[in-house]
Parts: C-alpha cells; sequence; structure tokens
C-alpha cells in the first residue's frame, strides 16, 4: 500500500468557493431582469421566474438566519447520503434574502431564528479523500453577545 496524503474534495463541484476573505461562499444565479435568486447555481443561462436568459453567477455571504430545523434519524432513502446519521437539517434564509436547505452543524442549543454561519466539514471519509460538504452552525461572533429576539 503506497502512503497517499488523504485529499479534501467537495462533494460536488460549483456549490461553494474560497474566497479572498479566506471564508467559503456558496455559489449562485441572479436574474438581472428581475432578481430572483437561485441555489445551487444555475448551469443553464434561463430564469425560471421571468423565462429570461439573463443570470449571472453570485457569491452569498455565507451568513444568514435557520427558519425551521429538524434531526433526521435515519439512513434518508436512495443511497446518496453517505455521511452519520442522525444528523440535523433544516431551512436557512441566507442574509440575501433566498430560502435553502443545508445540513445544520448537530448542536442542541441551535434554536430556529437564530444566526448562522455557513463552514466547510468533513461528511464522509471515501478511499483517500476526506469528502467536504457545507453545513451551517451558529455564529459565533453572536453567541457571546447580545441577542436580537426580533420581537
Ligand atoms: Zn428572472
Amino acid at each position: 500500500m503506497a502512503n497517499i496524503e488523504r485529499k479534501a474534495i467537495p462533494i460536488m463541484d460549483g456549490l461553494w468557493q474560497m474566497e479572498a476573505d479566506d471564508n467559503p461562499h456558496l455559489m449562485g444565479s441572479r436574474c438581472r431582469a428581475c432578481g430572483e435568486m437561485f441555489f445551487p447555481r444555475k448551469t443553464l443561462n434561463f430564469c425560471m421566474h421571468c423565462h429570461k436568459e439573463s443570470l449571472e453567477e453570485i457569491l452569498f455571504s455565507g451568513k444568514g438566519r435557520v427558519l425551521m430545523l429538524t434531526k433526521v434519524e435515519r439512513q434518508p432513502a436512495g443511497g446518496f447520503y453517505k455521511g452519520e446519521v442522525p444528523y440535523t437539517y433544516g431551512i436557512v434564509q441566507l442574509d440575501e434574502g433566498i430560502n435553502i436547505f443545508s445540513q445544520l452543524v448537530d448542536d442542541s442549543t441551535l434554536s430556529a431564528d437564530e444566526r448562522v454561519e455557513m463552514v466547510v466539514v468533513k461528511l464522509y471519509e471515501e478511499d483517500e479523500h476526506d469528502v467536504m460538504t457545507f453545513k451551517f452552525k451558529a455564529d459565533s461572533t453572536l453567541r457571546e453577545g447580545v441577542r436580537d429576539d426580533g420581537e
């Protein structure tokens, strides 16, 4: 057996990229005509909202708010999911205004309406690879500070 260095690879290309600020950013599409945003980004230049060919690629800030979350106790059907169970899953409203489905870092204190930030973490190992995915976790910059409960 050769001594192979483990390599981190994304679960899918084109979901996020690292930026100059050293933070990962989700990659999306925005329609220049109607403003609609999409995640994951569209590979075809076609807006499903207004039917114009005016999409541009954008990077999301990676910050948002949990709208709802749930614990998934069993392996989803279909065999596509190779990570650990149980895991936390939910809907995150990105600061840009779009709602996306995402896994959340397991954290029993995380609650709906809390501010979250995107992280890239290992989902599972495959051969010599660490397969990475994005998740959201409680915004560490806010946890120790004042919470805005928005009431
Ligand atoms: Zn549009």
